[in-house]
């Protein structure tokens, strides 16, 4: 392990050029969710260049990619993601140009160290997670179903970070229908629609007290009438309801609708309710594929690993329901930094930021390689997604 350590080390020294000029032009050319043109070609073009067989429009989405590898017959399936979109006004203010240059010199470095171990690589680009999250897609049409282990490793700041969890998440549009009236005239023959938005809120504010302490419910009220003297016959109100789990999302979701529904009945409006953004699943770590993973980085040096601090949600949250999932964090200097400001965005393309995705790419390397040569490890691995509750 030492000296596959040291090997991996040399090839990504190696290949550095090639690695920060990439990182750099996805920096100066961001591109938002489903317009990733150019990162898109830019890494499938040093997969290609380094003996990948790859393929844009992945799984019917035009700024995905996969590249692939195989090496002798059987053996399992390792699958690398990459994120490269950005975020509008601050560019790559989460990072993702690093992300997914990481990745991509990830696929490399474990491509040049297999020999006759036998495995595929997979590394698979994965478009606009900070809007529909295109791995949600990806999952519903079956792309991780066949795969052993799926990991991704996202740029953080001050130190390495373990994979933890994330929320499941359900966003739900609320639209209430009533029927418009003056308002101090004829009152009595009005339905007034924001009426059913406001007590939506206020009943959602009652549920609160009777929830788990992880839940999260916040919304807006994004249309609220025209005009104080004209009863609104239309309100809308917008919502995102997270859980920890995906069984108590639906339980939760499900409450929250008969808020609306009894809004709705006590104030005569008529209501529809629909999914305005995708839906995330929650991301279940796996916890025996993340201590691997640690192992990986400790015996590069790395001595402080922290655990994730907060809530939210990500579309590897889909990923982790489908097979076994990682996603820890890299840092990108020894200070803390914001996550979405343009400070972020910076200190992505200084120097001391690819000492933490060299961590990252030769632990995921070095992780990949224990999955390809232990089957036993494997077998755990797999005993204990069988048995993880989602
Ligand atoms: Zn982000
Ligand atoms: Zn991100």
């Amino acid at each position: 392990m030492e000296q596959l350590k040291e090997n991996l080390s040399k090839i990504f020294d190696n290949y550095f050029e090639e690695f920060k000029e990439a990182n750099e032009y996805i920096y100066n050319n961001p591109e938002l969710g489903n317009k990733e043109f150019k990162a898109c070609k830019t890494l499938t073009d040093i997969l290609k260049k380094h003996g990948f067989e790859t393929h844009d429009n992945f799984s019917n989405i035009p700024t995905a990619f996969i590249g692939k590898y195989k090496n002798g017959n059987g053996g399992p399936k390792v699958a690398i993601l990459a994120e490269y979109d950005a975020l509008p006004g601050i560019g790559h203010g989460c990072g993702h140009n690093l992300f997914g240059v990481t990745s991509v010199a990830t696929g490399i470095l474990l491509k040049e160290v297999m020999g006759d171990v036998a495995g595929e690589i997979l590394v698979i680009g994965t478009p606009a997670e900070e809007t529909c999250g295109a791995k949600v897609e990806m999952a519903n049409a079956g792309v991780f179903n066949d795969i052993d282990i799926a990991m991704a490793v996202h740029p953080t700041g001050e130190a390495h970070v373990r994979s933890g969890e994330s929320q499941a998440m359900e966003a739900i549009q609320f639209t209430f229908k009533g029927k418009t009236a003056h308002a101090a005239g004829a009152p009595h023959e009005g339905i007034n629609a924001l009426d059913g938005v406001l007590m939506l809120f206020n009943s959602i504010n009652a549920l609160r007290q009777q929830t788990l302490e992880t839940a999260r419910i916040h919304g807006i009220i994004s249309n609220g009438g025209k005009a104080a003297n004209i009863i609104p016959d239309l309100a809308v109100a917008n919502f995102y309801v997270r859980a920890q789990t995906l069984s108590y999302l639906k339980e939760l979701v499900e409450r929250v609708k008969n808020c609306a529904r009894g809004a709705a009945l006590a104030t005569g409006t008529t209501l529809e309710m629909e999914n305005y953004e995708t839906s995330f699943a929650n991301l279940v770590t796996n916890k025996k594929l993340s201590e691997t993973y640690e192992k990986n980085l400790k015996l590069q040096g790395v001595v402080k690993i922290i655990d994730k601090e907060g809530f939210g949600s990500t579309d590897m949250g889909d990923v982790s329901h489908c097979c076994p999932t990682i996603h820890p964090s890299f840092p990108l200097t020894t200070k803390h930094l914001t996550g979405h400001s343009v400070e972020f965005a910076c200190a992505t393309i200084q120097p001391e930021a690819y000492k933490g995705a060299k961590e990252a790419a030769v632990a995921m390397a070095l992780t990949a390689m224990d999955i390809f040569t232990n089957s036993e490890l494997l077998k755990e691995i797999k005993e204990e997604f069988k048995n993880s509750s989602k």
